[in-house]
This record gives structure tokens, C-alpha cells and sequence, in this order.
């Protein structure tokens, strides 16, 4: 009997995308990666995003990570169970929007990081700044700590992107390679203010961003 696996056409595409961005990635992040190496799976229902995360998800949530698992919706399955029309370049960012996570996971050793800078670091990494309005006055995202939401993608990518530009990618690598115990947002922000001498204010973004 012949074994038939009946791949996405789709398929060859968004796994090219995902081993070009772990590519990237590695070598963004200086993390050799050899051994259990990150997997991306296409899921095809909101129920088995559901399951995956334990809760009734939202309808704009495209992925999501486990480990170093990387669960999206398949291109053919997005418009039915998500917000989003799907256009593939958005698609192909969303994907390494995610793996961002998993390098950040895996590095940090699962370290508390603030929902704007776990974001933000996603999305600016994958891109996803270059397809919005850039930020005129940061006002929003310090708001998103221990809650996410769809807010949380729009000023902490560019915020993140600040922090990389101006004051040095050395020192946001530092934060999440080196820096231990932070566990929760008062020693995220200590540790924050020993590197880079400020706690996060939108006073000192707005700043940077001059
Ligand atoms: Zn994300």
C-alpha cells in the first residue's frame, strides 16, 4: 500500500517562508540552533485554536506558539475562521511574527516579559512595522502588561524598533539573553531602567522618537 499525503498547495510556500525566517532569526539573535528545532503546523478550524490555548479565542487571532511549535491557520482556512482577508505577504509575516516568539521563548528560558515588548518584538522583527502608519506620539501601549489585546501590535513595534535603533540592539539582546529572575512587571521595569536608565514612560519614547 502507497502512503498518500495530501499536502496544502500551499504547503511548499509558507514551510520555504518558515525555514528562510528561522534562518533570519538565528542569525538575528547570534542563537545557533541545531538540535529540536522549531515546527510549524497549519490548523485548519477555531476549535483546534481553542484547544491549543485553553480558551474562546478571538476572532482576529491568526497563531499561536507552544514550545517550539508554531500553530497558524492554513491560507485556505483564514478567511473562514479569522477577522482577516488574507493576502500573502501579511501571511508569510505572521509567520515569522510567531517563530519570534518561540526564539524569545527559548532564549529568555521563558522569562515575564510585558505584553508590549513580547509583541512588539514580534512584530517589528517580522517586519509588520513597514506596512503601517508610522507613530507620531506613543500613548498606548505601556498599557498592555499582563493583558494583551488587539491594541497591542501598533505602537510597540515601533517602540521596540526605538529601542533597537537608537540605544542599541546590544542592549534589548542583554535583556533577553542575560538579565534573570523577572518574573513579573516590577522587576521587568527594574530591569529595564538598569539598562537603559529609564523605567518605560511614553515621555522618554516620545522622545526618541525626535
Ligand atoms: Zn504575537
Amino acid at each position: 500500500m502507497v502512503l498518500k499525503i495530501i499536502l496544502s498547495e500551499n504547503y511548499h510556500e509558507t514551510d520555504e517562508y518558515f525555514e528562510k525566517s528561522f534562518n533570519e532569526l538565528e542569525e538575528y539573535f547570534n542563537f545557533g540552533w541545531t538540535r529540536n528545532i522549531p515546527l510549524l503546523f497549519l490548523i485548519e478550524s477555531r476549535k483546534e485554536m481553542d484547544l491549543l490555548e485553553g480558551r474562546k479565542t478571538e476572532d482576529w487571532c491568526m497563531g499561536t506558539t507552544k514550545g517550539r511549535l508554531v500553530f497558524i491557520f492554513s491560507p485556505e482556512s483564514l478567511e473562514k475562521e479569522t477577522c482577516h482577508t488574507y493576502e500573502k505577504n501579511d501571511y508569510l509575516m505572521v509567520i515569522k511574527h510567531e517563530l519570534v516568539h518561540v526564539f524569545t521563548n527559548i532564549i529568555s528560558k521563558n522569562k515575564y516579559f510585558p505584553d508590549w515588548f513580547w509583541e512588539g518584538l514580534a512584530v517589528y522583527l517580522s517586519g509588520q512595522n513597514n506596512f503601517k502608519k508610522k507613530v507620531k506620539e506613543f500613548k498606548e501601549f505601556l498599557k498592555y502588561y499582563d493583558n494583551g489585546g488587539s491594541g497591542v501590535y501598533y505602537e510597540s513595534g515601533f517602540a521596540i524598533e526605538l529601542l533597537i535603533n537608537k540605544l542599541g540592539k546590544d542592549k534589548l539582546m542583554d535583556l533577553i539573553f542575560n538579565w534573570k529572575n523577572i518574573t513579573n512587571k516590577e522587576e521587568f521595569d527594574n530591569a529595564f531602567k538598569k539598562i537603559y536608565d529609564f523605567e518605560p514612560n511614553y515621555e522618554t519614547f516620545n522622545k526618541l522618537l525626535k
